[in-house]
């Protein structure tokens, strides 16, 4: 299938080409001075203590729930609205997802109030997901932990660049954690990054990470350390110097490229705002957005299946984001969820193309079609 109009697409050039030949050149393709560097960029760009790069967000979520010594038998507080990745990694740690329930039809991040209500006794960590780039209610959340002694882990997989109420996102929670998979707003094909400002939970990761060992093998090549030891069950959850250099060129495009989605959030929201019964969740929230994704409501007796074949008989890709979780076969059953929202405008959720390298003309494109199959009728109605 050849589209006109692509869900996703990357800003790769010239800077991503040459810093992989630097690496290549180097001959040095793990753990060196290039992921060093990416790390200390990355957590000056959120303003975080500590970055700890990783192979991708899945594992960085399994070593920071981890970190927080999630365990069997305890309980993880997580939205339903999100990737199966959030919740797989509770599963790793042998603990309980919880799915809490969105805040509203505009606002499709994690409800505080629904958390508050589904915390128990064996509840360790409150993990929000910043959905589509839009942080969740982190002050409400961070008072919440702080009142009932809970970790909090942020899954930004979303939302490189986005902040809270002023506060970039990865220097909020506990710790917070970033995915570089191919079709992120900071890709490196695959890739992740932990931050967080605790030394100790820092020194635990950099441990997880590499098998439990207290030196690297750059430490002993560079003639730094000469044996070490193994302190701990670790993985091997590394990030290659392939693709941290190719994250640091992508790092320095990210500002640029978060400023074009999001002006074309913005022009999406004009086209689409007066259709009655569509829904542009996140009204006027585009600044402190990374618009990693464009989520639309369908009017409620829209069928989505039929408007994405129209779509795609246009030549423009759509997807959904998500199915919520608890309707999974593999989670269905075993973790059943009370979440009436989600499961109200799971069927109406479809997701726009947005990238940085659409025009604002392929916006109107977009929106024209959609207006276009959207029932007349209900014009009147209303
Ligand atoms: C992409 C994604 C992940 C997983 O990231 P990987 O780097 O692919 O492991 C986790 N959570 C959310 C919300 C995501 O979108």
């Amino acid at each position: 299938m050849k589209w006109k109009i692509t869900l996703s697409d990357l800003d790769i050039g010239i800077e991503e080409e040459t810093a992989i030949i630097r690496v290549l050149r180097s001959k040095w393709l793990t753990m060196g001075s290039e992921t060093a560097l990416f790390e200390e960029e990355f957590a000056r760009k959120v303003g975080a203590r500590h970055a700890i790069a990783v192979n991708n967000c899945t594992a960085a979520l399994h070593l920071a729930l981890l970190a927080a010594g999630v365990k069997p038998g305890d309980e993880v507080i997580l939205p339903a609205l999100t990737f199966v990745a959030t919740a797989n990694a509770v599963l790793y740690c042998g603990a309980t997802p919880v799915f809490a329930d969105v805040t509203s039809t505009d606002d499709l991040t994690v409800n505080p109030t629904d958390i508050a209500r589904k915390i128990t006794p064996r509840t360790k960590v409150i993990l929000p997901v910043h959905y589509a780039g839009y942080a969740a209610d982190m002050t409400a959340i961070k008072e919440l932990a702080a009142r009932h002694n809970l970790f909090v882990i942020e899954d930004a997989a979303h939302a490189p660049g986005a902040s809270w109420e002023g506060n970039p996102v990865g220097s909020i929670g506990d710790v917070t954690c970033f995915s570089f998979f191919s079709n992120k707003n900071l890709a490196t094909g695959e890739g992740g990054m932990l931050t967080t400002d605790d030394d100790n939970i820092a020194s635990q990761l950099r441990l997880s990470r590499s098998h439990g060992m207290t030196t690297v093998t750059y430490d002993r090549h560079t003639g730094h350390a000469f044996s070490y030891d193994v302190v701990m069950t670790g993985y091997n959850y590394r990030i290659t110097e392939i693709q941290a250099a190719m994250g640091r060129a992508q790092l320095a495009k990210l500002d640029r490229n978060n400023a074009k989605r999001r002006s074309l959030t913005q022009a999406y929201r004009e086209r689409l705002k007066s259709y009655p019964g569509l829904e542009v969740p996140f009204t006027n929230r585009e600044h402190e957005s990374s618009c990693h994704i464009l989520p639309i409501l369908l009017p409620v007796d829209v069928d989505r299946s039929a408007v994405q074949s129209v779509f795609k008989a246009e030549g423009i890709q759509t997807s959904v984001h998500y199915t919520p979780i608890h309707h999974f076969s593999m989670y269905r059953d075993r973790y059943p969820a009370h979440v009436p929202l989600v499961d109200a405008l799971a069927h109406r959720l479809l997701t726009l193309p947005l990238h940085p390298l659409m025009h604002v003309s392929d916006v109107d494109s977009v929106s024209r079609v959609l207006l276009s199959v959207l029932p007349k009728d209900t014009i009147n109605n209303y």
